[in-house]
């Protein structure tokens, strides 16, 4: 296990190089890093910021990559970002040094991020609510808290971001 964790860090270095203090979100499934620009508002931030997209992954064969400079994350903005980096491994670091790592599990309630893949549901005229209800197969649902459907994770599509 630390030889693996070793070959990833290498793996980081060869893609946008290491940074001194801040974060770096990596193994982020490939496609979901826009997201998590949106919701950490990187495209205004003044912080030096990597992204690398669809790089090479031994662990899941294609990933994006997030690190920011000198960046630190509120609470509110892991559990928002978790949305769509399930999975994913956030590293802090202070003096090129990971002080601490954790990988990132879908929230139990998603308040106003998804769109309710149901076009009659009443959510659109309010903020929506979804709960993670089951995980089966490796297979992420949620429910959306006005319609009561349930729907993969990877079957919702638009976000209110
Ligand atoms: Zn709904």
């Amino acid at each position: 296990m630390q030889n693996q964790i070793s070959n990833w860090a290498v793996e980081d270095k060869k893609h946008i190089g290491s940074i001194e203090n801040g974060i770096n979100i990596d193994h982020i499934p490939c496609g979901n890093a826009f997201y998590i620009m949106k919701i950490l508002n990187l495209y205004k931030s003044e912080y030096q910021t990597g992204i690398g997209l669809n790089l090479s992954s031994k662990k899941i064969g294609k990933k994006d990559l997030i690190k920011i400079e000198n960046r630190e994350l509120s609470a509110q903005e892991i559990q928002a970002i978790s949305l769509f980096a399930v999975g994913s491994t956030l590293s802090i670091l202070k003096d090129f040094k990971v002080i601490k790592k954790v990988i990132l599990a879908m929230p139990d309630v998603v308040h106003g991020i998804i769109i309710c893949p149901n076009k009659r549901c009443v959510s659109h005229h309010h903020v929506s609510q979804f709960l993670a209800v089951a995980n089966r197969n490796n297979l992420i649902e949620l429910k959306c808290n006005y319609c009561e459907k349930s729907f993969l994770l990877s079957d919702i599509k638009e976000y209110n971001l």
